[in-house]
């Protein structure tokens, strides 16, 4: 067989950050690139208070890769394997089941739930939802439990207990969505049996630590109208299947609950032999690349990322993206023998989705709230879909599926 000449970039993760660098490493015929994800699909988890509110399907917050990576021009490979480590001094990918050679690596994985051992019973009774599998398993029993409900009115009706602990955007962006779903719910359908609770714990003074007083005024007064009740200054210390057992010695009862308390890098980074900081995030220069070899990238939640004026920037898609933008540009200059870019990567805003038809935000400096940060925050992301659902049509026409325009 014949050697292609070919500069090889192999891509692990195919999340917000490592999408964001094929679609720009594309724009050059001259590389072959291979992606690999443990998945089959893009999970956009930004989207995720949506599904388990039951206002989108599964279908609506993932696209394939397989079809989406056939839609380029030029060759892409999309690997569904998991990872399991990297060879840096010979330049190898490891995955379950075969060894990737590659130029440069862009490493990609994104974070995971951080489950602390410290709190008894947390994995086996907590739930997660940066995994669309866990998301789904999330929605569903949710759904159930309020038909349960709904199927024992007359005998009894007792409140449906929901804990979510962690107010941090995820968890606060959850809680609202939830309450909201079943104010509509109990209120279109005109059942007898109406309650359900829903407690927000949350560690520190105020909830969204580290955002704008104004986001976390204006979602701590909406969260109120919803009816979440809000826990502050206290941390979960163990649950069991029906109860939580808060620090203070308040124990509350719970028919679910979910974990949105702290994220840490997905498992593989364990493996690598990398600098990390503290936390286990991967360390990188002002380039994005590894501190350890000039040949790796590393983008996305994986990494810890901080502005110029040194403060440390959020785990999120925006950010994400960019870095993902910034790696593939860098690669190009470093083939081309040219000065690297230095990341001068920027929060460009913040919505925080709060039920059906509201949102607060800060974008370009500039607050929202209401109906109007809501749409900006839909439009954001029928947008990302837009862009990567064109990719997967070419994909499919071009493997003779028909897509259903
Ligand atoms: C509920 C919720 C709401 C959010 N809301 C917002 C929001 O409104 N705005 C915002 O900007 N951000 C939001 N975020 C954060 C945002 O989703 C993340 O910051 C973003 O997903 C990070 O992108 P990433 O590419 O680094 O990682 P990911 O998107 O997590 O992608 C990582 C990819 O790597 C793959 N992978 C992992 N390990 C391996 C392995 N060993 N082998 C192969 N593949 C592997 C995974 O399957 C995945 O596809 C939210 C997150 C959550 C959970």
């Amino acid at each position: 067989m014949q050697k292609s000449d070919k500069t090889k970039i192999v891509i692990i993760g195919g999340g917000y950050a490592g999408l964001k660098a094929l679609q720009n490493l594309c724009k050059d015929p001259k590389y072959e690139i291979t992606l690999i994800d443990k998945n089959a699909y893009h999970f956009m988890q930004t989207d995720v208070y949506d599904l388990i509110a039951n206002e989108y399907d599964f279908a609506q917050v993932c696209v394939d890769l397989f079809t989406y990576c056939t839609g380029f021009k030029n060759e892409v490979t999309f690997l569904k394997q998991e990872v399991k480590n990297v060879d840096f001094n010979n330049k190898k990918v490891i995955t379950d089941s075969q060894r990737i050679t590659y130029d440069y690596l862009v490493i990609a994985v994104g974070a995971q739930t951080k489950f602390v051992s410290s709190i008894s019973g947390l994995k086996e009774f907590g739930h997660g939802i940066k995994a669309l599998n866990r998301a789904m398993y999330f929605k569903q029993k949710f759904e159930m439990s309020l038909f349960q409900k709904i199927d024992k009115e007359g005998s009894y009706c007792k409140p449906l207990s929901i804990v979510i602990a962690g107010a941090g955007l995820s968890g606060v962006e959850i809680a609202a969505q939830m309450a909201s779903f079943a104010k509509d719910f109990y209120e279109q359908n005109h059942f007898l049996c109406r309650k359900l609770s829903i407690v927000l714990i949350n560690s520190s003074e105020h909830i969204l630590k580290g955002l704008d007083k104004y986001l976390v005024e204006c979602s701590e007064k909406h969260l109120e109208e919803l009816a979440v009740i809000i826990k502050n200054n206290v941390r979960v210390e163990s649950l069991t299947e029906s109860h939580v057992t808060l620090n203070n010695g308040e124990i509350l009862e719970m028919d679910f609950m979910i974990f949105t308390g702290g994220i840490e890098p997905n498992g593989v980074v364990a493996n690598l032999k990398l600098s990390k900081n503290k936390f286990g995030f991967l360390e990188i220069n002002e380039y994005l690349q590894s501190v350890d070899y000039e040949d790796v990238f590393i983008v996305g939640d994986c990494s810890t990322l901080y502005d110029q004026d040194n403060n440390k920037l959020p785990p999120t898609a925006d950010i994400a993206e960019q870095m993902g933008t910034l790696a593939a540009k860098n690669i190009r200059k470093m083939e081309k023998k040219k000065q690297l870019l230095k990341s001068r990567i920027k929060q460009r805003g913040i919505l925080i989705a709060l039920g059906r038809n509201y949102a607060c935000g800060k974008v370009y400096g500039i607050y929202l709230k209401g109906c109007i940060a809501h749409l900006m925050k839909k439009s954001i992301e029928k947008i990302h879909l837009y862009f990567l659902d064109r990719q997967s049509k070419k994909g499919c026409k071009k493997i003779f599926c028909t897509p259903q325009d």
